[in-house]
């Protein structure tokens, strides 16, 4: 026998290409030394070109799960990935205050403000932008979106530092305690430099470009590896820097895998 490990819970979609979603978040809880629990909110059709559809799952089978793993095994930090609707969004945040995970609590909670797929397809509908900024952001200790989930959130449209940094600034006004405001789809910028602020701390994480098309499922696993850094008990700063580490090197062992994108990987 071994002894417990610490947990993460996601909740979040499942990618039936196995590259993003709950199966990006699992496999990286797992390489990262941590038992991975799920909620899974909505199923998705998708292969290497594309989401073809999703069918989301009734809101009391989504609480249910949540409750079932947090009363009994207990869970250590937590995130949140496509989450489909808005009514969705509305029931995870309550029982989120109900067991106890969030900013205010000492499980930490951290919201990947997931929007769309890299091929543009919805993952949300469109009502529910407003619910991720008012239900979610002020449970988080951490919000991490992409410059197109940025423009999407505040109506800022980043294209340098100044612009970074006034992102940050928009999204922790929705209450969240810090937001990693990344910088990796800003391609005339030969480095991928991610911006991490409190409105106190302010952090830039700066790491090399690495030249591939495949990075399918590297924003899910960005945040599960920042998530399993604080089931860990590291503080947000330091894994931040452990999850910009572990993705970095998972987007230069990507691989190829049918006819479009192929995934980053968990091999190595
Ligand atoms: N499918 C699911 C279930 C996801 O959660 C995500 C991203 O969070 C995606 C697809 C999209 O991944 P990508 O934009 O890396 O293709």
């Amino acid at each position: 026998m071994t002894a417990t490990p610490r947990t993460a819970l996601t909740i979040a979609g499942s990618d039936s290409g196995g590259g993003a979603g709950i199966q990006a978040d699992l496999r990286t809880f797992f390489a990262c030394g941590v038992h991975g629990m799920t909620a899974i909110t909505a199923v998705t059709v998708q292969n290497s070109l594309g989401v073809q559809g999703f069918t989301e799952i009734d809101t009391e089978t989504v609480v249910a799960q949540i409750k079932a793993v947090a009363g009994d095994m207990g869970v250590d930090a937590a995130k949140t990935g496509m989450l489909a609707t808005a009514e969705i969004i509305g029931a995870v945040a309550k029982t989120l205050d109900d067991v106890h995970i969030g900013r205010d609590t000492n499980v930490p909670f951290v919201v990947d403000p997931v929007a769309a797929s890299m091929h543009g397809n919805a993952l949300l509908r469109e009502d529910a932008l407003e619910a991720i900024r008012t239900e979610l952001f002020p449970r988080a200790t951490l919000v991490t979106p992409n410059l197109d989930e940025v423009r999407l959130l505040t109506g800022i449209e980043v294209t340098g530092p100044d612009s970074q940094r006034a992102a940050a600034d928009a999204l922790l006004a929705f209450g969240p305690q810090w937001v990693l405001v990344k910088g990796g789809h800003l391609y005339s910028d030969p480095e991928c430099v991610d911006l991490l602020s409190d409105g106190t701390h302010v952090v830039e994480l700066t790491g090399r470009r690495h030249d591939t098309p495949h990075t399918h499922g590297g924003g899910d696993t960005m945040a599960s590896a920042i998530t399993a850094g604080l089931a860990k008990g590291l503080g947000v700063p330091d894994a931040v820097e452990t999850g910009k580490r572990f993705i970095e090197r998972s987007v230069i062992e990507s691989y190829p895998l049918g006819a479009g994108v192929g995934p980053v990987s968990p091999f190595w």
